[in-house]
């Protein structure tokens, strides 16, 4: 596409170029007319050596030694030579508001016009950019002379140009109406233009002070020093600005096209960010930057002329340098190059344009004069845009890389509590293990294996605790010891496991032979049981002892080595109201006694303790 454009605007230039005659002639006035572009009425006279007088010149005029010319304007580039350049007139030139001879080109050093007064002699006026404002004859961006109200006819009027940088004599003349509506014209697009360039600035400003992006601030400093470029080169920062400093008049278009080239290169070096995406085009960009820090105190050294064309010739390269660096990253797949891309194809044509123009390649015509303006205000949009772009470019892949650490940590969130469930069930399963383990232990610990009853140390513990609550509640409680008759008889004729299959069975006689929650039934020993009943008087615990005793006798387990013949068994019962003094111990002891004297009774007996 940018191919195409450049096509058309080389063509469009033919055209213009071609068009142009190679016949100087009189300017003509037309009545009524409020401007003539003189460029083509032209002559010139080159004074390679800046030697030659007004005398010397008219002699040279009038021995045709002057040229004419076919560009319009006249435009020497970058010379050392002084310029004379003559003009005449013809016809009826009066006018109201006089004449004004308009020479837009701001950047001229020294500008002299000789105005002939019709006598022969010719009055001087002075301008140009190393003149100061007071000895000019308006004080304008350009140089402009007050010519009269009447054009001196077929005399020659000569002007005398000379300067260190490119020469251009574009040349106009004016009614003072018609230059008064022109002004106010060129003003106001002066002032729109500025101002759409000082709001670029600023805005990129404002960004940076949000967005806190180094570029926005680089971006900002482009513009600022384009601007200033651009007020230079139209004189309106000499007018404005440094009136009084003349000196600083002349160079600041060079310093700050200086300055403009080394921000394009820092900025677009940052932008791309060709520290990562292109370490060829990194060095090339250094190099520039580098290279236009030097030039700064440099041209001070070089002169002005080499500077100015050192500065336009490397510029050329600079921006071409950026374009394919940009070219090169964006067909890399860096997506934030596109926009600039496209504003850099939109500039480099105007700025192109713009330096062939100052180089004397292209005749000063309004595509070479304005495509540059519009060129960079549409570029700076456009890098603006291409700033933002690439913030949120930049921002959308954050915000990307966060959904997806987001996403991430969700996912571990879920995976943890998922776990943690696990875990808590897994955790529960194993405590319920435990506690079904411990229970069992518990039970284990407390229950007899062979019988099933109570263990020896649940009877203790239970008779100890019911013996101090009787204490307490001043309650009776009894105990009934229950030993097996002729039990060792029994293991040593039938054996040891049929025994066992005895007490289990006596277990089972006992084990419902009670049903008060707080009874203890428990094996007490060997073949002995024990059985504590609390709140339980005496006759009570008799007549339990007594069932038990024919439970078992009833039960008719053959014992063919007991006199009786059958398995029976012996108790011995003890009750108390035990008082504050009364021993546990005595206690069990008198049930112990009783036994033993159902023993020696002939056991098969239940005995109560005397007591
Ligand atoms: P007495 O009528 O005087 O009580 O005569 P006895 O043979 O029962 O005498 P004693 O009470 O002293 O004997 C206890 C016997 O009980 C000794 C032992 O052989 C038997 N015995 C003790 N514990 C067990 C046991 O767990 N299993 C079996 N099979 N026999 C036991
Ligand atoms: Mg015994
Ligand atoms: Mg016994």
């Amino acid at each position: 596409m940018s191919l195409r454009i450049i096509f058309c605007v080389t063509a469009f230039l033919i055209c213009v170029l071609c068009s142009t005659s190679a016949f100087a002639y009189p300017v003509k006035i037309t009545n009524g007319k409020d401007s003539v572009n003189i460029g083509l009425s032209v002559e010139y006279f080159e004074d390679k050596h800046s030697s030659l007088t007004l005398k010397d010149i008219i002699k040279l005029n009038n021995n045709n030694k002057f040229s004419t010319t076919t560009k319009v304007p006249l435009n020497f580039g970058y010379s050392k030579a002084t310029y004379w350049v003559s003009f005449s007139v013809l016809g009826d030139t009066y006018s109201d508001s006089g004449w004004l001879l308009d020479l837009p080109y701001a950047p001229l050093d020294y500008i002299t016009l000789y105005i002939p007064n019709g006598k022969g002699d010719y009055i001087e006026y002075r301008n140009g950019d190393k003149v100061p404002f007071a000895v000019k004859h308006i004080e304008y961006k350009n140089a402009v002379f007050l010519l009269g109200q009447n054009l001196i006819p077929y005399q020659e009027y000569y002007i005398r140009v000379s300067s260190e940088g490119s020469i251009n004599v574009p040349l106009f003349l004016w009614t003072g109406a018609g230059f008064a509506e022109h002004i106010n014209i060129v003003q106001s697009a002066m002032g729109m233009y500025f101002g759409i360039l000082m709001a670029l600035a600023i805005y990129n400003l404002f960004l940076y002070a949000s967005v806190r992006d180094r570029d926005f601030a680089l971006c900002s400093f482009a513009i600022i020093s384009y601007t200033l470029v651009q007020g230079s080169y139209y004189g309106l920062a000499g007018q404005f600005l440094w009136p009084n400093l003349i000196w600083w008049s002349n160079i600041s278009l060079l310093i700050f096209a200086i300055l403009l080239f080394f921000s394009i290169a820092v900025f677009t070096r940052s932008f791309l960010n060709l520290i990562h995406n292109s370490k060829r085009f990194y060095k090339i960009l250094s190099f520039f930057i580098y290279f236009y820090a030097a030039l700064f105190p440099g041209s001070f050294l070089l002169g002005y002329r080499v500077a100015s064309i050192i500065t336009a010739t490397m510029g050329i390269i600079l921006i071409l340098f950026v374009f394919m660096a940009a070219l090169f990253v964006y067909a890399r797949g860096y997506k934030p190059a596109r926009f600039m891309l496209l504003a850099w194809t939109v500039f480099l044509m105007g700025m192109l344009l713009l330096l062939l123009k100052l180089l004397g390649v292209l005749p000063h015509v309004f595509i070479t004069e304005y495509s540059v303006h519009i060129g960079f205000i549409l570029n700076s949009m456009l890098l603006s845009f291409a700033l933002s772009d690439k913030v949120n470019m930049l921002r959308q892949e954050k915000d990307q890389a966060q959904q997806e650490a987001l996403a991430h940590l969700e996912e571990s969130e879920k995976m943890k509590t998922i776990f943690l469930e696990e875990t808590e069930k897994l955790v529960d399963e194993r405590t319920m293990e435990l506690e079904n383990v411990n229970a069992k232990l518990m039970e284990l610990a407390s229950i007899d294996v062979l019988t099933g009853l109570s263990n020896r140390r649940v009877f203790n513990e239970g008779i100890e605790k019911e013996f101090k609550r009787a204490k307490r509640v001043e309650a009776e409680i009894s105990i009934i010891i229950v030993d097996v008759d002729y039990f060792k008889n029994y293991n040593d004729y039938y054996g040891h496991l049929k025994g066992d299959v005895v007490l289990a069975e006596l277990a089972e006689i006992f084990r419902f032979s009670t049903n008060r929650s707080t009874d203890i039934l428990a094996r007490y020993g060997g073949e002995e049981f024990a059985l504590v009943l609390s709140d339980t008087n005496e006759e009570g615990a008799m007549m339990i002892a007594e069932s038990l005793r024919e439970k078992v006798e009833k039960a008719r387990i053959s014992h063919k080595v007991s006199p009786i013949g059958f398995v029976t068994v012996s108790c011995g019962v003890a009750s108390l109201k035990p008082s504050m003094q009364d021993r546990l111990e005595d206690f069990i002891n008198m049930a112990d006694q009783a036994l033993y004297k159902a023993k020696n009774a002939g056991r098969n007996k239940v005995i109560k303790s005397s007591l």
